[in-house]
């Protein structure tokens, strides 16, 4: 009977996995361990109404502080995991500190990747991870005017749209030929890109980074390789994240660009579990293995990881899906739209609804809905249940896709609180 779990990394999948630990029955001890000064938190706000100024930071809270006490969760935060002794069963701290474990659970997350030119280094450039980041952020607003931001990713968009509507002039480089490229079809890109320049956003695609200067009293200046400088008082940049490995590879633990798990979250350590950001994992409903950036996964794997560290094997088997908030428009991204052959636009991207159904062999394998939840939901439901959508039902805009799905299936998983409220917010 396992006595002690000892969870490291306090992120959106730690705050799950405590969870879930109580409600899979578990009475034993659990210590959670996590670098950041705050309990688990929910990240997706804070380059949305955080930022803006339009929620605290008790708002962002994945379960309440109290949650944690309440559940028997002793919370050990602000200190770092630095070693982990497979054999001996204990973590140590950056204080000293060891604690003893009987199962582990790794939910270590992702870092940001650094801008990787010369100035960046010197503190000119800010990044957006945490909740210190943004508050870092917040207080230079007041002396800032004009923004630049690297990369046109999720980050850049979501912060070039608030501090545009806070009346920054903001620029965007991005080093590929359009925006968003990794999550969405050139048609939805033009569109993104499209809102942006009507809120007064420059977006410039297809430029490289060389160097970051200035500062100080001076405005910082970009410059990139095509010769053109961009200047601004606050420098931002999104470029990506990197799983927080090293951790479980001194351990000797599986790692592949992400710790290795199988469908149940289990490392190649049967007394230890991996799940979020930091893991790659297999998906068998897409075929492949691969690591995942979102809360969806974070909040699905971690439920199979608490199941697994009580013996029961609950596989993690579900399509992955993100949002992404920008102007009042709801982006919402379900499957691997990344090897689709044929495209199906339904709605009117001039009038800010639509979706576009990707096909693979004429294989539904999934869909980019903008402010279209419903097409989002029945396309979520079908390549869960492996129901059809051919290319002609999804082009015919007198056909539902909706009357596919026999049973209305049940969501895959609690939205913690802010985030409805977020969606209610987002509808107005
Ligand atoms: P994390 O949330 O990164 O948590 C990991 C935690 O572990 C961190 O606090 C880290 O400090 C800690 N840690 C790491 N190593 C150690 C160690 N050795 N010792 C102790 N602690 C350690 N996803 C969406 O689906 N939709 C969105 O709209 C969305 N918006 C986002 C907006 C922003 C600004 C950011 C940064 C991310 C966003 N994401 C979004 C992605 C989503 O937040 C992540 O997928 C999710 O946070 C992953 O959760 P996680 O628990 O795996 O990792
Ligand atoms: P991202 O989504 O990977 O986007 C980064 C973008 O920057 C990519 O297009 C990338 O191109 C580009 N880039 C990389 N190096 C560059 C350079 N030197 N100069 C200019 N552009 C460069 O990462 P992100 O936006 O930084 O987000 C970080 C994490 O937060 C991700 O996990 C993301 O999923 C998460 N997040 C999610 C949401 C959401 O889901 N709504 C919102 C915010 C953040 P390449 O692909 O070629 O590298």
């Amino acid at each position: 009977m396992t006595q002690r779990i000892v969870v490291v990394g306090a992120g959106h999948a730690a705050g799950q996995l405590v969870d879930s630990l109580r409600r899979e029955g578990y009475r034993g001890a659990v210590t959670l361990v996590g670098e950041e000064p705050v309990p688990p938190y929910q990240r997706p706000p804070l380059s949305k109404q955080y930022l803006a100024g339009a929620h605290d930071l008790d708002w962002l809270l994945y379960r309440p502080r109290e949650f944690y006490a309440a559940h028997g969760v002793d919370t050990r935060l602000g200190r770092r995991a630095v070693r982990i002794d497979r054999e001996g069963h204990d973590v140590e701290l950056d204080d000293g500190t060891r604690l003893r474990w009987d199962k582990l659970a790794l939910t270590t997350g992702c870092r940001i990747r650094p801008l990787p030119v010369s100035g960046a280094e010197a503190g000119r450039v800010h990044y957006l991870r945490t909740i210190a980041d943004v508050d870092r952020i917040r207080a230079r607003l007041g002396e800032t005017r004009r923004v630049v931001i690297v990369g046109a990713g999720f980050i850049g968009l979501e912060v070039a749209a608030v501090l545009a509507q806070l009346g920054r002039e903001v620029t965007v480089l991005e080093a590929q030929d359009r925006v968003l490229p990794r999550v969405v079809a050139p048609l939805v890109s033009e569109f993104f890109r499209a809102q942006h320049a009507a809120h007064g956003v420059c977006i410039r695609t297809g430029v490289q980074i060389s160097q970051v200067s200035g500062g100080g009293s001076e405005p910082i200046t970009v410059a990139c390789g095509d010769g053109t400088r961009h200047e601004g008082e606050l420098v931002l940049a999104g470029i990506g994240v990197l799983p927080n490995v090293e951790l479980a590879a001194e351990a000797g633990l599986a790692c592949d660009d992400g710790i290795v798990v199988d469908e149940c979250a289990r490392t190649s350590d049967e007394d230890i579990v991996a799940a979020g950001d930091c893991t790659r994992h297999p998906n068998a409903l897409l075929g492949r293995q691969l690591r995942l950036e979102t809360v969806h996964n974070a909040v699905e794997q971690a439920k199979s990881a608490a199941a697994a560290l009580c013996g029961r094997e609950f596989p993690y088997r579900q399509i992955p899906w993100v949002w992404s908030d920008q102007y009042g428009l709801r982006l919402q991204a379900v499957g691997a739209t990344g090897d689709s052959d044929q495209q199906v636009l339904r709605g009117a991207p001039g009038e800010g609804r639509f979706s576009l159904f990707y096909f693979e062999r004429g294989r539904l394998t999934g869909v980019n809905c903008v402010n279209r939840p419903a097409d989002f939901g029945t396309v979520r439901r079908l390549l869960n249940a492996g129901i059809a959508l051919t290319p002609a039902q999804a082009a015919d805009p007198g056909f539902d896709p909706g009357t596919l799905v026999p049973v209305r299936a049940p969501a895959d998983f609690e939205v913690p609180w802010p985030a409805r409220a977020e969606r209610v917010h987002a509808r107005r």
